[in-house]
């Protein structure tokens, strides 16, 4: 069986992450067709387009992809692609496996998370209104108008809308992913009691929502209490629900207590399409250097395998892993190493070949 599936290299070390991930998923032969699609400063160049339609088109026709991270340029008016993609897709979970890897040495040894995140909504779904604009001064008169609230003249503003409808989908996801992974526990985080209308809608739409799901325990817990908890007792915690933002921040918090960004991989999953791609971004401190830890990425390649039904390769990919970390044979300098991007690629693919 031939599977298609959508290749994005994306920017910065993107390419070389793509290309060590690609070696080793055609190591594990399991018939993988890649469409090699580009979105990105490539697609810029190539195109004119960051988010082609090109790449969209081959997306829905594959229904499956994976892809390298991509720049977005800070405080400018250039949106998000990722951000844009996810909508566009409607990938409206984003799960992401944090667990302690061997041979890599650990303040909590013991960590084995899963945070999902909600992906569409939130102060991420792109609402904003740019300080000095004429929107944003209809919109300070509206709110006026409505509630006297006052917003500053120089204010910019960003919209943090939650639904009951984007909240009980991945309530939904994030407990039947539980039951089916046989996790411990489920644990939502929010600001219920400063943003009673986005975060508490959130809280009382998984309150109902989780009636469904005795058998999965779960807890509530304010976002910044449960930062604290994650980071002195990760162990206590299992399967992280989030909003938009705050998964965004604590899968970071997650990849730093496992060893670092070189190590997690995601998945962004909807009703139709799924669209793998490692937590970290485009690393432009080591691009071009050779020296970027492909294993986020062959790990993203794991959970793509697994998505396409294929169990034992993506236990092979993820047992070779283990193997090449916890024997040292191969590390990347953020692990201490001195073995370029390739070579860490190779020894994997070696391992699960064999
Ligand atoms: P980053 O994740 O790119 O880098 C943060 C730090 O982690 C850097 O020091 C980097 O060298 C290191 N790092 C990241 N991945 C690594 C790897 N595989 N191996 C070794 N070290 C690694 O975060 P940033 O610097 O905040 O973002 C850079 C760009 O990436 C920005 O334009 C941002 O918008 C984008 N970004 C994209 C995605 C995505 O495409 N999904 C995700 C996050 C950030």
């Amino acid at each position: 069986m031939v599977h298609k599936v959508v290749l994005i290299p994306g920017d910065g070390i993107g390419p070389e992450v793509a290309e060590a991930a690609r070696l080793v998923l055609d190591a594990v032969d399991v018939g993988i067709e890649w469409i090699e699609r580009d979105a990105g400063s490539a697609a810029l160049e190539e195109h004119g387009s960051l988010l082609p339609d090109a790449t969209l088109e081959a997306i829905r026709d594959c229904r499956t992809a994976i892809k390298g991270p991509i720049t977005t340029p800070v405080g400018t008016g250039f949106r998000s692609i990722n951000v844009a993609l996810r909508q566009e897709l409607d990938l409206f979970a984003a799960v992401r496996p944090a667990r302690a890897l061997p041979g890599v040495p650990l303040r909590h040894p013991a960590v084995d998370l899963v945070v999902i995140r909600e992906n569409t909504e939130d102060l991420y779904q792109g609402i904003e209104f740019e300080r000095g604009s004429p929107e944003a001064a209809a919109l300070r008169g509206e709110l006026e108008a409505l509630g006297g609230f006052q917003l500053a003249a120089d204010a910019g503003v960003t919209v943090k809308p939650i639904s009951v409808a984007g909240t009980r989908r991945i309530v939904r996801f994030a407990f039947e992913y539980a039951r089916a992974n046989r996790r411990r526990k489920v644990t939502l985080g929010h600001k219920a009691s400063v943003m009673r209308y986005s975060d508490g809608l959130f809280l009382r739409t998984a309150r109902e929502s989780a009636v469904e799901f005795a058998d999965v325990p779960w807890e509530d817990v304010q976002i910044d209490h449960l930062t604290a908890r994650l980071v002195m007792r990760p162990a206590d915690l299992d399967v992280l629900l989030l909003p938009n933002l705050y998964g965004d921040i604590l899968s970071d918090v997650c990849a730093g207590l496992v060893g670092g960004l070189g190590l997690i991989p995601g998945a962004n999953i909807g009703w139709e399409y799924a669209v793998f791609e490692p937590v970290h971004g485009s690393a432009p401190d080591i691009a071009g250097q050779g020296i970027a830890n492909p294993i986020a990425m062959i790990l993203s390649g794991a959970m793509l395998l697994r998505h396409l039904g294929r169990m034992e390769a993506a236990t092979r990919v993820e047992g070779a892993v283990d193997q090449v970390l916890s024997v040292g044979e191969a590390r990347t300098p953020d692990l201490g190493g001195s073995s370029t991007t390739m070579q860490v690629a190779e020894a994997i693919a070696s391992r699960v070949a064999a």
